[in-house]
């Protein structure tokens, strides 16, 4: 849906094609036999036992094929790393990948591979300081996990409360261990969490953790499903809050890290938001004008294979939702997380 829209508006440019990861370089990341029984599974294999690695239920079903499509994800996210390395790129945007609840053993939350630990690996490998910025709705537990005690990767997550929603994680008290300790930043949110409750914690945690970490690049899961129409999820973003988001995280970047940051997608669960936030971010790391209107021919055509109606405007059309009981206290309680947050970690910060 997205390339489509962009290209009926005359802008896509054709990406720098990435190559399928090989299994074996996912070994830096993921254990051997989970990357076998995926390989395996994937081709039609019928293994035993596959529950342990989280394969074979709901969320991370068994298709076939599924295995190259990872691994293509991951290559695509790596890409994005060698590109910033070489200093062939500055802004790297993936229109892919984002796989954050991907663990070392186990498929989660509709992950496999996890693209952006390989990315942050890469980097990290470099020499590099990498901070990690996941804007997703959900806890991004599988990035954070895999570098739990790295001092050279900050990870940065910002959420609804895992009191509320999967993965049920993402605490206040995740801080990191050994040198990675205080570089493990968890914001979990309130349900129905607005604009304002972010832009707080832009200003008040990301801001300042940035500016005193001074990564070499910034990695950014762009999740789209914190939008207040999002099926599974009950923040409240709207289009205009997610332009001022990016934007801020590309100011953040420009200042801390030399304007280093790869972008990847997440994810984002309506089909009517999901596109136009993602086209958002096309166009502000492309300067590109802001288009009003979505393209006639475009709704319609997805109209019809959606059974929906989509909205004739790129953003959302305001008041978007009705005022919620509670708006005040929920802020109050988002910035009270955010106060703690930085009493513990300040300590560190010297
Ligand atoms: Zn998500």
């Amino acid at each position: 849906m997205l390339i489509e829209l962009l290209k009926e508006w005359n802008v896509y440019k054709e990406p720098i094609e990435p190559n399928a990861i090989n299994p074996v370089e996912l070994e830096a990341i993921h254990d051997s036999k989970y990357i076998d029984a995926i390989e395996q599974v994937s081709s039609g294999a019928v293994l035993n036992g596959i529950d342990i690695f989280g394969l074979g239920n709901s969320d991370n079903p068994i298709s076939l094929g599924m295995a190259e499509g990872a691994r293509y994800q991951v290559g695509g996210t790596v890409l994005g790393a060698k590109l910033l390395i070489e200093n062939k790129a500055k802004k790297v945007l993936q229109l892919g990948g984002g796989f954050h609840h991907a663990h070392h053993n186990l498929a989660s939350g509709f992950c496999l591979y996890n693209d952006l630990s390989m990315a942050i690996t890469e980097m990290v490998n470099h020499g590099w300081h990498v901070a990690y910025l996941d804007i997703d709705v959900h806890h991004g537990d599988g990035v954070q996990e895999m570098f739990y005690s790295n001092g050279n990767v900050m990870t940065i997550s910002i959420h609804e409360s895992g009191e509320y929603l999967f993965p049920g994680k993402g605490w206040l008290h995740e801080l990191g261990q050994g040198s990675g300790r205080s570089l493990k930043l968890n914001i979990p949110l309130e349900p129905f969490s607005e604009g304002d409750s972010y832009f707080e914690v832009l200003e008040k945690v990301v801001k300042p953790a940035l500016s005193w970490f001074k990564p070499d690049a910034l990695v950014v899961q762009a999740g789209a499903d914190a939008h207040f129409a999002d099926p599974l999820a009950d923040n409240l973003l709207t289009t205009h809050d997610y332009e001022k988001i990016f934007r801020q995280i590309i100011d953040y970047a420009d200042k801390s890290c030399n304007g280093k940051v790869l972008f990847t997608l997440g994810g984002g669960y309506s089909s009517t938001a999901t596109p136009r936030i993602w086209a958002l971010l096309y166009l502000i790391l492309n300067n590109l004008e802001m288009p009003e209107y979505l393209p006639e021919n475009w709704k319609n055509h997805w109209e019809q294979i959606l059974g929906k109606t989509i909205p004739n405007t790129l953003h959302d059309k305001l008041p978007a939702y009705e005022i919620i009981p509670r708006r005040d206290e929920i802020l109050k309680i988002n910035k009270d997380v955010i106060r703690r947050l930085m009493d513990s970690v300040s300590q560190y910060w010297i």
